[in-house]
């Protein structure tokens, strides 16, 4: 951080900490803890300096009388942008008391959120920073309020970590509003994997001792730890499995990080030939990732004394983006962000996150009182989304129900006016099957234009129906 960034913020902390004087939370703290913490979050979290700034201000307007233009003038467009978002989105929920009717309405709608707070995702993520302190804070508050706020986190807020693979903070945020949903339940759970963390400890130990000589053997290079499952999602998992117990095999799993891809397959090797693995338990996320884009191959193998353990091996870079999803592509990214900003485009994202992109652009159009019809977008925020190949191995998202054309005008809409024919998996399949995840996805392509009308029928997404409108029309004007 250079000089001039760091001013500006301890600027921003001193006009906090003059706007809330005198103010005090629930927890009998002074209220400037509660914009301090979430500033310390999502500096944590490596969010660029106009986001910390924002998250230090974040509730001035709402609670104090400082003003947005005050907020202009002092730091800038950005931060007044970021502040009003944050803002806004809190007006959206406080309008909606009742759960029942408001859930519906917002938790599966990304773009309405992303609509009300204009359009820019590093509002969510203060929003995400400001509930997890919200959370972490919680006991201080009435009963009543506790459960809402806790349900709304499981509801809302949890999945939408997710749909960011921001792994630790989905975890944080799900376990802390669990044990307030359903104390019952959460004490219950984390007993059990307590009791099965003893038990299963010196196991843990040999085995760990084990595959990390071996590794060394073949001179790979790596870290080993162990991680033990959440609470919520191991309650998640036993409503899958009628609550029977026996069918949990990661309670427990050793995670092995190691420098590259290569290695990984290297490691799986290893930890096959020392341990026999579970057939059908073998899930190989690098090459096909995750719907939110997280990646890591996962084994669950048999140990000599017949224990059970799942084994997670993945590289640095996958782990923390596992770990911290959006937010760590955001690091990455932070000098082009800034720059691209003023366009409104946040690019440069993991192929799994483009759809953010859509998004935030779709949402902006809205703003701008453009028409946009919402229900052929079927952009939704638990919408399911598959990943497809092309020949040469690069990833395409689409959403699922996608059909062939899609795929084609997807790549180029040069590409997708000149389809004659695809292959799927290596086979000539018909233009009206739904791709899968995975498949992958040859089209054949003639010289000249073969685009109708009739290829309406076989068209799933609004961006390939789009382009075969403009193409059709073009064709009208000849
Ligand atoms: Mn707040």
């Amino acid at each position: 951080m250079t000089k001039k960034e760091s001013s500006r913020i301890e600027e921003a902390i001193r006009l906090a900490k003059k706007a809330h004087e005198g103010q005090f939370r629930k927890t009998g703290d002074p209220y400037i803890t509660h914009p301090l913490a979430v500033m310390k979050i999502v500096e944590d979290w490596g969010m660029d300096e106009d986001t910390i700034i924002a998250a230090v201000l974040h509730d001035t307007i709402e609670d104090t009388d400082v003003t947005l233009q005050d907020i202009k003038d002092q730091f800038g467009e950005q931060v007044a942008f970021l502040v009003d978002g944050v803002t806004k989105l809190g007006d959206v929920r406080s309008g909606m008391n009742d759960l029942d009717t408001y859930l519906p309405s917002t938790k599966n709608n990304l773009l309405r959120l992303l609509v009300a707070t204009g359009s820019d995702i590093r509002v969510l993520i203060i929003k995400l920073a400001d509930r997890l302190h919200n959370l972490r804070t919680l006991s201080a508050l009435p009963p009543d309020k506790q459960k809402k706020i806790a349900k709304e986190s499981l509801e809302v807020f949890a999945p939408l970590a997710d749909r960011l693979n921001m792994g630790r903070l989905r975890v944080e945020m799900a376990d802390i509003a669990f044990s307030y949903v359903d104390p019952k339940r959460y004490n219950q759970l984390r007993t059990i994997i307590e009791d099965y963390e003893k038990s299963a400890e010196k196991t843990m130990q040999k085995v760990r001792k084990e595959v990390s000589a071996a590794l060394g053997r073949e001179k790979i290079k790596f870290q080993i730890s162990g991680r033990v499952k959440s609470v919520y999602s191991l309650h998640k998992k036993l409503i899958k499995h009628n609550q029977n117990m026996g069918e949990i095999y990661d309670l427990m799993a050793l995670r092995v990080i190691v420098n590259d891809i290569t290695d990984c397959y290297l490691t799986l090797g290893v930890i096959h030939s020392l341990y026999m693995p579970m057939s059908g338990r073998i899930k190989d996320y690098i090459a096909m990732p995750k719907q939110n884009g997280y990646q890591s191959i996962h084994t669950t193998v048999i140990t000599k004394d017949k224990k059970i353990i799942e084994f997670q091996i993945r590289t640095k870079e996958m782990h923390e983006y596992a770990e911290r999803g959006l937010a760590a592509s955001f690091y990455y990214n932070e000098q082009k962000l800034t720059e691209n900003y003023r366009t409104g485009k946040i690019e440069h994202l993991p192929t799994s996150l483009l759809w953010i992109t859509e998004l935030q652009e779709t949402a902006a159009k809205l703003r701008a009182g453009k028409k946009v019809d919402i229900k052929k977008l079927r952009l939704n925020l638990f919408a399911d989304k598959i990943f497809v190949y092309t020949p040469k191995g690069d990833i395409i998202d689409l959403p699922k129900g996608s059909l062939p054309l899609d795929f084609a005008y997807r790549l180029h809409s040069e590409i997708g006016g000149r389809v004659r024919g695809v292959k799927i998996n290596g086979k000539m399949s018909s233009l009206s099957t739904k791709l899968k995840h995975g498949d992958i996805v040859e089209i054949i392509t003639s010289k000249n234009p073969t685009y109708k009308a009739s290829w309406f029928d076989k068209i799933f997404t609004p961006h390939a129906r789009q382009k075969l409108r403009q193409q059709l029309g073009k064709l009208g004007k000849q």
